[in-house]
């Protein structure tokens, strides 16, 4: 659906996707919806700055995981952008690169709350405000105030434009399909049933696992 001002709405959905989740889904769908966007892309991170490379998942497990759990959606869509890099993936680079793949079109960028509470360490932070909206999910553990507050902040000091979604908590973490495959409980409801599968194909995540920060 185009906008007002007729551009088309492009959505931009970051993560170690290590495995990816309904909360991811949902989370996608949600954005979807409240932002009326045309199509959103999962980008699976290829070397995450934010956690601890050496115990995530392989990229081309966690890439074939992603269009696995995406491809039933008309609306969803894969980029492997990041996982093609071989240096660190930065934020502001992915938002460049999709800015060259769509030059009139407006960018959404989609995260979860504590993302969005962690963003100051982010590389260029300010940058990305200018460059794209921001959607931002709201998480369990997460205070609806203080997003807010935070948001108004990045609204008055440097003109973002944010779109929050708090009536929702899905209490759901790629840490917690990781400890329950390591303890040999029950995915099942958790992931789409292809990522099940493909889990158990490739006995991905069968040690016990510490979280990861
Ligand atoms: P981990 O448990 O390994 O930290 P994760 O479940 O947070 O993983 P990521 O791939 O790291 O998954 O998250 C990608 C994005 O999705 C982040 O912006 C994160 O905040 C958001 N996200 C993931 N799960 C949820 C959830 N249940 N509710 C809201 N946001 C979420």
């Amino acid at each position: 659906m185009a906008s007002e001002t007729g551009k088309r709405k492009i959505g931009i959905f970051g993560g170690t996707f290590d495995p990816i989740h309904y909360g991811h889904l949902i989370i996608g769908q949600l954005a979807l919806e409240v932002c009326k966007l045309d199509e959103l892309y999962f980008v699976p991170a290829g070397n995450p700055p934010h956690k601890v490379t050496d115990d995530v998942t392989e990229t081309i497990h966690r890439l074939r995981m992603v269009r696995l759990a995406a491809s039933p959606h008309s609306q969803f869509r894969v980029c492997d952008y990041e996982i093609n890099r071989t240096n660190p993936s930065y934020t502001v680079h992915l938002l460049n690169y999709f800015r060259k793949q769509f030059p009139e079109e407006e960018l959404y960028f989609v995260m979860g709350a504590d993302s969005f509470r962690e963003l100051e360490l982010w590389y260029h932070y300010k940058e990305l405000f200018s460059m794209a909206r921001l959607v931002v999910i709201n998480r369990e553990g997460s205070d609806t105030l203080s997003l807010e507050e935070r948001a108004i902040h990045y609204k008055k000091d440097f003109k973002a434009v944010i779109t929050l979604i708090t009536g929702i908590h899905l209490d759901v973490s790629s840490s917690m399909l990781r400890q329950r495959i390591g303890s040999q409980q029950s995915i099942k409801h958790l992931t789409p049933k292809d990522v099940e599968h493909y889990i158990n194909e490739k006995q991905l995540y069968q040690k016990q696992v510490k979280n990861r920060a």
